[in-house]
């Protein structure tokens, strides 16, 4: 037999280590017949091979049901050898966020009934690290060259695995059967390395000769080996409910919201991540919470139930003092000289917290109904902000740099030595998906020829207009205004505020820090969802100042504002 000819066996024909290897499809009754007149193990015996097809399935591709190759793990959480991708198509009316992979596209294998929306973009496919070090592990524990030789017949120590499996060119379902030489677990990898047992095999039947105990020391050290591989790089546990990031790197869930509080960078490779705003409609890693689910199940759910108990204690992120003041914007520094005595107050316990933060709210000037607080003192949207430089003066006032880390809505609040304390939920965006289908949504609906003429007129609506033409005409904005020397782009607002950005996620948070219009304007910012609606709302402030009655009084009012 040519064991290296694989490509003419693949798992929809018969395996070659059947005996009775001329009929390339063996019909339902054969199979069983043979069956049937087998001496069949134990009980716990097949327990036991069932287990080892249930992990075996873990490390093998859905598409060519070998072992994976490069894993490449889909939005939708499935994973899939990355030769396996589906044919690619390009995809239109997309402009934002940018990136070759972004114009890429490809239809699933999978639909609405498993979970998935059918559509995929190639820049949302990533490498699937831990993935590919697990199926390496399988490897590095399970192959054995001497296992899975050509059994003859009489060997002592071997098995015969049938199954129902594709029929290749035939849409019914075939029987099929392999008779294996040494372990279960060596001959079932072996099997699958070859490509010779079906990822959707069902029916799957053991007939195991020879003892089972060895069987069952390699499974424990294939546990063992897979284990040592599960542990999270930021909290050194088993990994709870598991997050991929972009780069590949699987943490906890609960652990990578932990760092994007104070950071944007990958725990393990520190590559930016960018999803700080799109973490909770990351998927769960599917394939690898299924290795955990299968090899470890005790361990998984006492982690999940320490950590459930941990959550309802710690509690204080929910929780936070608020500052009444002004208008604070995500990834911005805010500059506060705080004389009031509520306020020093709360800022000396603010330093005293782990984290340094607190909430900076706007003063609800025109006393507007707030939802859920009716007519509060502040406005219901703020930012978290985080304490970067306090200096305290000896007279008690204090001077604080504090930077923007997210947006939040109170719910509800209480008073707490003459200042609020808020019951905060955190105002996240709508995923990059669904940030690029409501783009290409808007575009065809009001128009349609936007993406392919340039010209960014004055009579085009903004809601027909991408979202890389809405920061276009925003940068465009700013930079006309700096190069006539426009005094709210002095270098010293610059050097607070840091230049002109060049990223569609940073500028609106930006230019509504330098630009002179209203606060009362600016916090249409705070509860947006969207990068898309966030550049309309400043591409809006730019037709307005642009426009001739506007720039005269604006002028004034810019040049008299500084
Ligand atoms: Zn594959
Ligand atoms: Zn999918
Ligand atoms: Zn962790
Ligand atoms: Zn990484």
């Amino acid at each position: 037999m040519d064991d290296d000819d694989d490509a003419s066996y693949p798992a929809n024909a018969r395996s070659p280590h059947s005996p009775s290897n001329d009929t390339p499809h063996p019909t339902v009754n054969s199979s069983v017949s043979l069956l049937s007149d087998s001496s069949v193990s134990d009980s716990t015996g097949d327990q036991f091979a069932s287990t080892v097809h249930a992990v075996i399935r873990l490390i093998q591709c859905p598409c060519c049901s070998r072992p994976l190759r490069a894993p490449l793990r889909l939005p939708c959480g499935y994973t899939l050898c990355r030769s396996c991708l589906p044919p690619i198509h390009e995809r239109t009316g997309i402009t934002y966020p940018v990136g070759e992979e972004r114009k890429k596209g490809f239809t699933c294998y999978w639909g609405k009934e498993d979970g998935c929306a059918g559509e995929h973009c190639l820049g949302d496919c990533g490498a699937d690290v831990l993935l590919g070090r697990l199926v390496d592990v399988f490897d590095e524990v399970l192959c054995n060259p001497s296992a899975s030789s050509e059994a003859p017949s009489g060997e002592a120590h071997g098995f015969r695995v049938t199954w129902v499996g594709l029929g290749g060119d035939q849409p019914e379902k075939v029987v099929k059967s392999a008779d294996v030489a040494g372990g279960l677990l060596e001959g079932m990898y072996d099997l699958v390395q070859r490509g010779r047992f079906d990822y959707d095999a069902s029916e799957v039947k053991f007939e195991v000769h020879g003892p089972m105990d060895q069987e069952r020391q390699l499974m424990e050290r294939l546990k063992e080996a897979v284990r040592n591989e599960l542990d999270c790089q930021v909290c050194y546990s088993l990994i709870l409910d598991p997050l991929t990031t972009a780069c590949g790197h699987t943490f906890c869930r609960g652990c990578v919201a932990m760092v994007l509080k104070n950071s944007d960078l990958c725990p393990a490779c520190r590559r930016k991540l960018n999803m700080a705003s799109t973490m909770k409609s990351e998927p769960i890693n599917k394939r690898i919470s299924d290795i955990m689910g299968t090899l470890f199940p005790e361990q998984v759910a006492s982690r999940s139930d320490a950590a459930a108990q941990e959550e309802a204690a710690v509690d204080d992120d929910t929780i936070l003092p608020l500052f009444v003041s002004s208008l604070s914007l995500p990834t911005m520094p805010t500059f506060l000289h705080v004389f009031e005595a509520r306020y020093r107050l709360m800022m000396q316990r603010v330093m005293q917290s782990r984290e340094h933060r607190f909430g900076m709210v706007m003063h609800n000037r025109a006393g507007r109904s707030q939802q859920g607080l009716g007519r509060s003192q502040f406005m219901q949207y703020g930012t978290v902000l985080v304490v970067d430089r306090y200096e305290l003066l000896p007279d008690g006032r204090s001077l604080i740099v504090a930077t923007g880390l997210y947006r939040f809505k109170v719910l509800s609040s209480y008073v707490v030595d003459m200042y609020y304390v808020g019951r905060i939920q955190r105002v996240d965006d709508i995923s990059v998906i669904e940030e690029e289908s409501r783009e290409a949504m808007e575009t065809s609906v009001a128009g349609g020829s936007s993406l392919s003429t340039e010209n960014t007129s004055d009579e085009q609506p903004l809601e027909s207009m991408s979202t890389q033409q809405l920061f276009q005409l925003g940068l465009d904005f700013v930079r006309k205004q700096h190069r006539r020397g426009a005094a709210w782009l002095h270098p010293r607002v610059l050097l607070a505020y840091g230049d002109i950005p060049t990223e569609p996620t940073q500028f609106p948070w930006w230019f509504a820090s330098v630009l002179p219009v209203s606060d009362e304007d600016k916090y249409a910012l705070l509860s947006t969802t969207s990068v898309r609606e966030r550049l309309k709302i400043v591409s809006g402030w730019v037709k307005k100042l642009e426009s001739q009655e506007w720039m005269t009084r604006s002028r004034l009012s810019i040049t008299s504002s500084l």
